[in-house]
């Protein structure tokens, strides 16, 4: 008997076509010979109606669904536990790998649903006040599974049936759902941007989620040379996390402050407003996030500093009561004390809000997407045992 050589039984693995920009999509039906349009209605399959299933993708020649079949998928990421506050918010868990979780959480508020997307699991960027930032980084998210965060909550409206007829095609249409999406879950967005711009073109996209350029945000902490990267590639709304109004006390609460100080931080900022400003009608402005830390950066002295600073840079400040966590050094600023520092900024010719904080009984609000991520069962649990007009179900 002759030794026969040995067969190679890998099987190559399949694309998974929910993380693919439309550009993506139709490179890959043209490998598959074919037509463009295809990748469109795949697209609309995937994204619009929420469908997984090639078999259901019914507009298909079934020689195509076959082919798919055999070579791609549509493989959401894996959501391990879901919480629906009463007040309308949902947070969803989502498991990347054994213990790298990541969350995702829709805040709703009148007619605007906000989703608050995660591009890492953890962040290597260490700001002194968030509790992502403690825990060190993990590992980038992919573009499927930045995207997918998206889908996961778009499919939750659709599961819950909001329907608001047929188009030309036949196919569902509904009030859309969602409205909006902030980059401000875990992770810096400007250090994952190869799997962020093609995650958020599809937010863009009329065969995805078609939102308007204006209600899709990118939140950086001022990491200045992807800055201009992402100027240059795509035309979404920017949001600075500032936190304070002088290079020493950002030094101390946004590290990377000393790598690319606020100078030129700013100068970045004008080269965003000059870029895009061109061909606009209304006027694009910098959205400057603060965190109100308590006897930090919340004096009338540091309005007076902000002001200065913000003088040429066309910006809106949203200030953020701090979210304590566990083992936080900081205490959040009283109310009256954020409004006095908002009228401050106010009478000096600033748009300047205070962020609303909801869903603070499943701990949901933005920038609060706690650290302990080998936790979180337990924290699930607690969180059953805690609420119990809500629904947390593990999935
Ligand atoms: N890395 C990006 C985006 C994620 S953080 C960035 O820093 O911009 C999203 C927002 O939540 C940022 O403005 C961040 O500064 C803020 N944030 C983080 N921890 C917070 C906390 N404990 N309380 C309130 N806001 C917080
Ligand atoms: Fe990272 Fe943003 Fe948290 Fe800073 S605030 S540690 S950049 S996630």
């Amino acid at each position: 008997m002759t030794d026969a050589a040995p067969i190679d039984v890998t099987v190559p693995p399949k694309v998974n076509l929910i993380g693919l920009s439309r550009e993506q999509m139709e490179a890959y039906f043209a490998t598959l010979g074919e037509k463009k349009f295809r990748a469109g209605q795949v697209m609309k399959w995937i994204h619009q109606q929420g469908i997984t299933e090639f078999s259901e993708m019914t507009n298909l020649a079934k020689s195509l669904r076959v082919k798919l079949e055999q070579y791609a998928e549509v493989r959401p990421p894996k959501v391990t536990h879901k919480h629906f506050s009463a007040d309308g918010t949902r947070k969803w868990i989502i498991e990347v790998a054994p213990n790298a979780m990541v969350e995702t959480v829709l805040i709703p508020d009148g007619d605007r649903k906000t989703l608050c997307v995660s591009s890492q699991v953890g962040c290597a960027l260490d700001c002194s006040f968030c509790s992502t930032g403690k825990q060190g980084f993990m590992r980038d998210l992919t573009p499927a599974e930045i995207i997918g965060q998206v889908w996961i909550a778009n499919r939750s409206y659709l599961d819950d049936g909001e329907f608001s007829g047929r188009n030309a095609d036949g196919e569902l249409t509904r009030t859309r759902a969602l409205t909006n999406v902030v980059m401000m879950g875990m992770g810096e967005p400007l250090l994952n941007l190869d799997a962020v711009l093609p995650a958020m073109s599809l937010m863009l996209d009329d065969y995805a989620y078609g939102l308007s350029k204006r209600r899709v945000t990118l939140s950086t902490s001022g990491v200045v040379p992807m800055m201009d990267k992402f100027t240059q590639a795509i035309d979404v709304s920017l949001a600075v996390s500032l936190h304070a109004p002088n290079d020493e006390l950002r030094n101390e609460l946004v590290p990377i402050n000393k790598k690319y100080p606020l100078s030129e931080l700013m100068a970045a900022c004008k080269r965003w407003l000059v870029h895009h400003q061109g061909s606009e009608v209304g006027r694009r402005r910098v959205t400057m996030e603060y965190v109100m830390l308590a006897g930090v950066n919340d004096q009338p002295e540091h309005a007076t500093q902000l002001i200065d600073l913000l003088r040429d840079v066309p910006s809106k400040i949203n200030l953020i009561p701090f979210n304590p966590f566990p083992h936080a050094p900081y205490d959040s600023t009283p109310r009256a004390q954020i409004i006095e520092f908002q009228n401050q900024l106010i009478r000096a010719g600033y748009t300047c809000t205070i962020r609303a904080t909801r869903g603070d009984d499943i701990d949901a609000a933005c920038g609060q997407l706690v650290g302990q991520v080998k936790d979180r069962t337990r924290r699930a649990e607690r969180w059953q045992a805690q609420t119990r007009s809500n629904e947390i179900i593990r999935v």
